[in-house]
């Protein structure tokens, strides 16, 4: 059976990924994050390839995200960060799902749920160190750690995390970096010295696992490493040549079927808005993926694929569900092959080739790869 369109994940390719990034580690727990449907690669088979490949632990954005990996047996230590007051976090706590506070109050509610669950809740305690989102500025840090303290002499939490995020760890010998450093060693101090004992202390997303050793602490929380895309892409260690690229493998190839081929004549208008225009006699090919399927619609006549041996640039407005490749006098039939981006193996563009044209990152491209495109998995753990 053929299907119009497939995102195909590598399996072993994330595996492999969460490897390298636990040699880079070097030695601390390495907690792969998985929110955002594993950054559209399709959270529970990845949860399972980052498991099998050295994950300790898993991270995720929403409760909702921890509640479907748990429903799906996955019972990994996990961490969830954002949520406002008046989220089911007695369910969290049930479910054995770790939260973070950054603000009295919280910690208080998460107390509170705690007496509902039944069982203490596992906190780690979240200092902005300069990113300017969650977390607790430098002035309010005390008030939370003591908040955090008298319900941990209560019962109800137990502080196992301090932890951060970096605003620009992508950009190697931006001030920031070493700023947030030490705005964290601070609090981590403060925190200690108030009587807090943290299992883990952690900072260093994909870029600074890579390339920032003082951020590894006891835990490093890569996501789009895990992926095999770099969190920086100007890095000599990421020329995007195979083999370079910090060793880590794209896990995503995202192809599609041809519906139609068809010759066409000279100054014939190609998709809505005629924004393009054939110069002689040429064969189109229809691609059936557009928009809605997460194929940016700024993409028009400025993003290639992979087709009939060559890389062609989309013909043309992207519509919602399609858009068209002209290949000249190239022999193209419906049904073939056309990849849209991959590992680049076979010459075909890469995800972070699209992000370069269209001014975003790779993050955008994969996680936008909509729902209507079925996922299909190579390489899984057994
Ligand atoms: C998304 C996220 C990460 C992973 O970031 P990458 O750049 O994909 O490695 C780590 N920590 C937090 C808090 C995040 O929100």
């Amino acid at each position: 059976m053929s299907v119009p369109a497939t995102a195909h994940v590598d399996l072993a390719a994330i595996s492999h990924n969460v490897g390298v990034l636990r040699e880079k580690a070097a030695g601390a727990e390495v907690m792969v994050i998985v929110k955002a449907d594993g950054y559209g690669h399709g959270i529970i088979p990845v949860a399972h390839a980052a498991l099998a490949g050295g994950a300790s632990r898993l991270g995720v954005a929403s409760l909702a995200e921890a509640m479907l990996l748990r429903r799906a047996a996955i019972d990994a230590p996990m961490l969830c960060w954002l949520y406002g007051p008046g989220e089911p976090f007695h369910e969290a706590v049930a479910a054995d799902v770790d939260l973070s506070a950054g603000s009295v109050r919280l910690v208080e509610e998460i107390a509170d749920a705690a007496v509902r669950a039944g069982r203490t809740a596992r906190l780690h305690l979240k200092a902005d160190t300069g990113l300017s989102r969650n977390g607790a500025t430098p002035a309010d840090w005390p008030s939370v750690v003591d908040a955090a303290l008298r319900a941990q002499s209560e019962g109800h939490v137990r502080v196992v995390g301090l932890w951060s995020h970096m605003a620009c760890a992508d950009e190697p010998g931006h001030p920031s970096i070493a700023s947030q450093l030490k705005v964290f060693a601070d609090a981590v101090e403060l925190a200690e010295k108030a009587g807090v004992r943290p299992e883990v202390r952690h900072l260093a997303n994909s870029a600074a696992t890579l390339t920032i050793p003082e951020a590894r602490y006891d835990l490093v929380r890569p996501g789009i490493a895990a992926y095999g895309l770099s969190p920086i892409p100007s890095h000599p260690a990421s020329d995007g040549r195979e083999g370079r690229n910090f060793g880590l493998r794209p896990a995503m190839t995202l192809t599609g079927r041809l519906v139609i081929a068809k010759r066409v004549g000279p100054g014939t208008g190609v998709s809505y808005g005629h924004r393009y225009t054939t110069e002689r006699e040429t064969t189109l090919g229809l691609v059936p993926l557009g928009y809605a399927d997460g194929i940016p619609r700024a993409g028009t006549n400025l993003l290639e694929v992979w087709a009939a041996g060559s890389r062609r640039r989309i013909a043309g407005t992207v519509c919602m569900d399609q858009f068209v490749i002209d290949v000249g006098d190239d022999e193209i039939h419906a049904g073939d092959e056309v990849i849209l981006f991959g590992p680049g193996d076979r010459g075909e563009p890469t995800a972070q080739d699209w992000a370069d044209l269209l001014g975003t990152i790779s993050y955008e491209i994969v996680t936008r790869i909509g729902a209507r495109v079925p996922r299909a998995y190579d390489g899984g753990p057994a």
